[in-house]
């Protein structure tokens, strides 16, 4: 297991790239600790296989550094960088057994037969396919395979990091919630560095400790499950994770004070110094409440999703839902909505700008 540090790292698939929309990885620093939970999350062609790629040496970085350890890897092959990657589509010999599939990782570094079988018993039984372990793989349906597949990926425990890209795209969906509840067993039994990425904010939000959300070839925030939802440094994450996701509101500012369509609104701190470029609002609609006074809005449309209700209302032209627990107003109604002050942001251009809400202080 290593701690794994990118540094100025770029990526062009171009021989000559020019501008930054040249580039599907723009400019990276993250590190990643020794042994975390990470998820990489993001739209389908943001660069997260890209990134993955990078890190595992089967892609050589336009520029900058991938250490391992403080140690520049940068120009070892994969075959040297000791990791582990679990692919979309299942990686497995059909014409083996799943104990010889599972052994292959092992037995390929010159482990002793003994270690391999204490190796596979132990995955075997993590992944409950044990009594799978005498059948060729040939026969296994799509999602077994894809658990071997994950399973030679887990089976040593001398690798930097693993790596899973999208491993539960041909998961059936019944298996999937099991599988994801699974994987993050599993990273608390083996404790290795893990990078699982995803276009899916459940099944990142379940696995990571800290999630890695990226845009357009662009990390936009690091954090914890909690940190995305109650804090989105960019509208982006709001917008991306949530459901529904955050409310973006374009806004003016005036007098260091956000209005919205004429109207004040409060904000959880002050707005930063020489914010300006384009001026949005953000707050999640857990955050929005329909009372008696506040934003005069029409109500769009009443969802009722089992545990609450989703409001969706007219304010002017702009579109603000909000999450209700108790009784929701009737569409067509006339509603003032009101913005929870301490969840309540300015973005410019995208970018949060306003200082953290103070915490309160206790007596
Ligand atoms: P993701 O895994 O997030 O879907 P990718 O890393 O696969 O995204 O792709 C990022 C961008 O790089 C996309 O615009 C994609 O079209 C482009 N890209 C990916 N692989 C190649 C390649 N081998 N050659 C050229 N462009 C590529
Ligand atoms: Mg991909």
């Amino acid at each position: 297991m290593a701690k794994i540090t990118l540094k100025n790292l770029r990526h062009s698939y171009m021989p000559d790239p020019q501008g930054p929309e040249d580039y599907a990885l723009k400019h990276l620093d993250i590190d990643w600790e020794d042994g975390g939970a990470y998820a990489l999350l993001g739209p389908s062609g943001c660069g997260k296989s890209t990134l993955l790629n990078i890190i595992s040496g089967l892609l050589m970085p336009s520029d900058g550094q991938i250490l391992f350890d403080d140690q520049d890897v940068t120009p070892l092959p994969p075959d040297q960088r000791n990791i582990a990657q679990v692919f979309q589509f299942p990686v497995i010999y059909d014409t083996m057994t799943v104990y010889d599939n599972l052994a292959f990782p092992l037995r390929n570094r010159g482990r002793d037969e003994a270690t391999v079988r204490e190796r596979v018993l132990a995955i075997a039984e993590m992944l409950e396919v044990t009594d799978m372990l005498d059948r060729r793989a040939a026969g296994l349906s799509p999602d077994n395979k894809q658990k071997i597949s994950m399973g030679r990926g887990l089976v040593r425990n001398d690798v930097n990091v693993v790596m899973f890209d999208e491993p539960l795209t041909v998961i059936d969906p019944h298996l999937k919630w099991k599988l994801r509840s699974k994987l993050k067993e599993l990273h608390q039994r083996v404790k290795a560095t893990m990078i699982y990425v995803t276009h899916d904010q459940t099944e990142a939000l379940t696995f990571a400790d800290q999630v890695v959300v990226m845009e357009d070839g662009e990390v936009v925030q690091i954090g914890t499950p909690v940190e995305l939802f109650e804090r989105p440094a960019h509208t982006f994450v709001g917008h991306f994770i949530g459901s529904p996701g955050m409310n973006v509101i374009p806004a003016e500012l005036r007098d260091g004070g956000a209005f919205f369509q004429g109207q004040n609104v409060p904000l959880e701190g002050a707005v930063k110094p020489g914010t300006d470029g384009r001026i949005e609002i953000g707050v999640r609609p857990e955050f929005v409440a329909v009372g008696d006074t506040g934003i005069e809005a029409r109500v769009n449309r009443v969802a009722d999703v089992g545990r609450h209700n989703v409001v969706e209302a007219m304010v002017g032209d702009q579109k603000v839902s909000a999450i209700l627990n108790g009784p929701a107003p009737a569409q067509g109604d006339k509603v003032h909505l009101q913005f929870q002050q301490s969840q309540t942001r300015v973005y410019s251009d995208g970018w949060i700008a306003t200082d953290p809400a103070p915490q309160e202080v206790s007596a």
